[in-house]
């Protein structure tokens, strides 16, 4: 009892309830040295914070913080970014064939070349999200990447609609030597940006 009327004589911080002050003074003390230099620590540090687009509520400290998040919660979405200006038909389709046209050169005459292949083409993201759309496996809105995947039975044909070339992944030469896409079904695909694609590329001779 005796201890209750002693701390309710003195005056609480209404921020930290434990800590009870002998005057107005004293708590005014407390409350500039713990309170004042804190807010403006807080209100730094929140506005340094990266906020995930999806889940509005959650910051995080830096990007891998929001990359981690992003990976966990939401390694299934696949919207693309609604302001996206959508690319005319033609400007897609011409998109498509320099994409079937690029994987093509890629494709080289000798066995020793053959081997997994990375092809970086300059695009603009309307260009990308046009033709692969409904194929999109997973977009990051922080990092601003897409990632497809075709892996398994039924992968090459799906690249042959998208494309709409059949051959997309052949190559042909005059001596009737002909050169393939195989794709790859290893997960490092996960880890490619929009940017590349993964293809594995052993070379078949007729
Ligand atoms: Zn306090
Ligand atoms: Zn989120
Ligand atoms: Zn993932």
């Amino acid at each position: 009892m005796k201890q209750y009327n002693l701390a309710s004589t003195r005056i609480s911080c209404s921020l930290c309830q434990h800590k009870t002050f002998k005057n107005e003074r004293g708590l005014r003390i407390h409350w500039q040295r713990t309170h004042q230099s804190k807010n403006t620590q807080n209100f730094a540090s929140t506005n340094s914070r990266i906020f995930c687009v999806l889940c509005p509520r959650k910051s995080y400290k830096n990007q891998k913080g929001l990359n981690h998040h992003e990976a966990i919660v939401h390694s299934h979405y696949n919207t693309p970014q609604a302001e996206l200006i959508s690319q005319p038909s033609e400007a897609i389709s011409e998109f498509r064939s320099i994409l079937v046209y690029i994987i093509q050169t890629k494709l080289k005459t000798s066995a020793k070349e053959a081997g997994q292949q990375i092809i970086t083409i300059p695009y603009l993201e309307s260009q990308f999200v046009g033709v692969f759309n409904s194929f999109i496996n997973r977009y990051s809105p922080s990092r601003r990447w897409y990632n497809c995947i075709f892996s398994g039975i039924g992968a090459y044909e799906c690249l042959s609609q998208i494309f709409g070339d059949e051959k997309w992944g052949v190559r042909e030469y005059k001596n009737k030597q002909q050169t393939w896409v195989i794709l790859n079904r290893s997960e490092e695909c996960l880890e490619h940006y929009n940017k590349r694609e993964s293809l594995s590329q052993p070379k078949l001779e007729i």
